[in-house]
């Protein structure tokens, strides 16, 4: 196993560390159904992506627990 020849300080370990946070995602409204999602990607939740339908949306799933 490697073993650090000197010891890291809170202040080297913290310098290390100042870029480690996460960014706030930054949301916007879907312009078909106004649901917030991320930019450049397809609704979440309708299935659209530039004013078109592009994913097929089902209200509800059946699952047949005989089927198993
Ligand atoms: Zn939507």
């Amino acid at each position: 196993m490697a073993v650090q020849q000197n010891k890291v300080t809170r202040s080297r370990r913290n310098m290390r560390r100042s870029h480690d946070a996460l960014s706030a995602a930054n949301p916007n409204e879907c312009t078909n159904c106004g649901e917030l999602k991320r930019p450049h990607h397809v609704c979440p939740s309708c299935g659209h992506y530039a004013d078109r339908e592009v994913v097929a949306m089902v209200d509800e799933v059946e699952i047949d627990e005989d089927a198993a």
